[in-house]
């Protein structure tokens, strides 16, 4: 059986590191600030931002969330991404996505402060990450480098084959992996709809990404064996015998992929509490950057 990669494990260590690091920027008069912003009422939205908040509290950081109803203007919202990064105590600061349709998102995401984008979704970060600089990466996929890097699977030399092209997730992981960069320099391949015989593929995979989006697209016959798979799928599918009628999967399905892989994240467990410790990362980065231009400037 596959050992597991304990993404609630790896991001505790995290949290354990910035603890310190977060201590240390309150000791020179520098206290993390994070906004999260929520607009409407869509119920995972809502838990990811409780989630988010709660742990930035826990450790020690500024948190905030501000709650608009659904029918926001974009206008409205503008209006308060322009106070907020006018505002030197908010350090990073993100619009939980998605939004209602009368908003464009494109256009929210362009006017936040890329200084404060610990999201990692402005089109200078996204620039500045196809270019090798330093900037804010999106937190999945930095989550899901950093869960490899930790539990010894070095991408460095290794075939990664990403399974879905999002802007938030498989694209800004395959422009990581494939730097020459230390904790990447891998060869990289990146599967969609478009690929013909996807399988074709994941049979090569030594590093299997699943962001697909579909529950347990991904079986154990399309795995190589003793390849090591990080599922990123977060699926609810109906489950009529539990309590709350659902339960929720990733993109792999876990059973038969754990037999033939050498190493599996699970879900839940895996690489979502991974995300959740990269914003925490990125909000303490972004403070950082900030107090230490202010105190020279
Ligand atoms: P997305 O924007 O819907 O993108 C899905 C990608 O998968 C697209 O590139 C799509 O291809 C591709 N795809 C869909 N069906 C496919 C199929 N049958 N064969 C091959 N490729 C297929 O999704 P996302 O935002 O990247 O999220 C992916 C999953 O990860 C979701 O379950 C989401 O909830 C989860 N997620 C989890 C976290 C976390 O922190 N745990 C964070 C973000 C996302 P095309 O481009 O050709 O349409």
């Amino acid at each position: 059986m596959a050992k597991i990669i304990d993404g609630k494990q790896i991001a505790q260590e995290i949290k354990d590191e910035l603890k310190e690091k977060i201590k240390e920027l309150k000791s020179s008069g520098c206290v993390p600030g994070l906004t999260v912003v929520i607009v409407g009422e869509d119920p995972a939205s809502q838990i990811y931002v409780r989630m988010k908040t709660k742990a930035s509290q826990e450790l020690g950081i500024n948190s905030e969330t501000i709650a608009l109803p659904a029918g926001t203007s974009q206008t409205r919202l503008l209006e308060l991404v322009d106070k907020l990064n006018n505002d030197d105590s908010v350090h990073g600061m993100l619009v939980q996505l998605p939004l209602p349709d009368q908003i464009d998102e494109d256009v929210i995401i362009n006017s936040i402060s890329p200084e404060k984008d610990v999201d990692g979704f402005h089109p200078l970060n996204r620039g500045r990450l196809v270019a090798a600089e330093d900037t804010f990466v999106p937190c999945t996929p930095l989550g899901i480098q950093e869960m490899l890097i930790r539990s010894n699977f070095d991408p460095n030399g290794k075939h990664v084959v990403i399974v879905g092209r999002s802007k938030i997730v498989g694209m800004p992981l395959a422009i990581m992996l494939a730097q020459k960069k230390a904790g990447a320099n891998a060869t990289v391949t990146l599967c969609h709809t478009g690929t013909k015989d996807i399988s074709h593929f994941t049979k090569q995979a030594d590093i299997l990404v699943a962001a697909v989006g579909r529950p347990e697209v991904i079986k154990g016959d399309m795995l190589k064996e003793g390849a090591v798979v990080i599922d990123v799928g977060v699926n609810r599918v109906n489950a009529p015998e539990m309590e709350k009628g659902y339960r929720i999967v990733g993109d792999v399905e876990f059973e038969s992929a754990s037999k033939r892989a050498a190493a599996i994240s699970p879900v839940p467990g895996g690489v979502g509490p991974m995300t959740i410790a990269m914003l925490l990362s990125n909000t303490v980065k972004a403070a950082s950057n900030f107090c230490a231009s202010s105190s020279t400037g």
